[in-house]
């Protein structure tokens, strides 16, 4: 595998061709961003962990059945994957109310929501990713309304999985952000599963595991990006 041209740098991660026309490398840096790109930093040794973290998560999901972007780990921060046309949308499920959710419902975090929630955002940094519906996706043409529904239905099966991959690890799942692409017909989950846009809450303590450190200035962030790491895969 070769890595050719630079085709997009991210936030926290750089996308690269490759010599295969079908795949992409992606790169999985350090950098973090929070508050629309208003707090920027430095997280020691971030991309090889969410790099592994999501090799482990993507593995398992195939293995019960979840089709994903993911090919193979290329290097410690490189990933293969396949190359998609990507869904401009960020499909987040919640079970705990956290983040965005405490002020839009006047809820405590971590009051537990009684049925999972998904909620659409559109990527759009000029507009500060509003959340959508299923109305607006459409009339956007953002996605079809069959692949809304494969996207829901994968999203509340990834859900149920790593719900149950996390407990036997004593962590709670609070809420992710997925991304989809399409693939010569298909739908696929595409971008990555880590602490960058995962909650995870320790079961017994509560304490939290994820970029929520970060945002918040809680110290200890790469203690708990490394802490996830060795619950889920030593
Ligand atoms: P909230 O809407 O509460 O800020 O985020 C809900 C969930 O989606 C959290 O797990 C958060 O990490 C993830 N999330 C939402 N927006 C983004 C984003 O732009 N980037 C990343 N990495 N994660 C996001």
């Amino acid at each position: 595998m070769i890595k050719g041209n630079l085709l997009y740098e991210g936030k926290a991660k750089t996308v690269f061709e490759t010599d295969n026309p079908k795949e992409l490398l992606i790169y999985f840096k350090d950098d973090a961003t929070a508050l629309n790109g208003e707090k920027h930093g430095i997280i020691e040794g971030k991309g090889v962990i969410n790099n592994k973290l999501s090799e482990f998560f993507f593995k398992q999901l195939k293995d019960r059945g979840i089709k994903s972007h993911f090919v193979e780990k290329a290097g410690e921060r490189e990933m293969i994957v396949k190359r998609l046309d990507m869904i401009k949308l960020e499909v987040v499920v919640r079970n705990i109310v956290a983040g965005s959710l405490v002020k839009r419902l006047g809820k405590e975090e971590g009051t537990p929501l009684t049925v999972p929630v998904v909620e659409y955002y559109y990527k759009s940094d000029e507009l500060g990713d509003p959340m959508l519906n299923r109305y607006h996706i459409m009339a956007l043409d953002l996605a079809k309304i069959d692949e809304l529904n494969q996207m829901e239905h994968v999203a509340f099966s990834v859900n149920n999985i790593l719900r149950e991959l996390l407990k036997a690890k004593n962590v709670d799942l609070i809420d992710f952000k997925l991304e989809f692409g399409r693939f010569d017909g298909e739908v696929l989950l595409a971008d990555e599963i880590s602490p960058d846009n995962c909650r995870f809450w320790d079961t017994v303590t509560h304490e939290k595991l994820d970029k929520d450190r970060f945002r918040q200035d809680l110290g200890g962030v790469v203690e708990a990006y490394k802490e996830m790491l060795d619950r889920l895969t030593l």
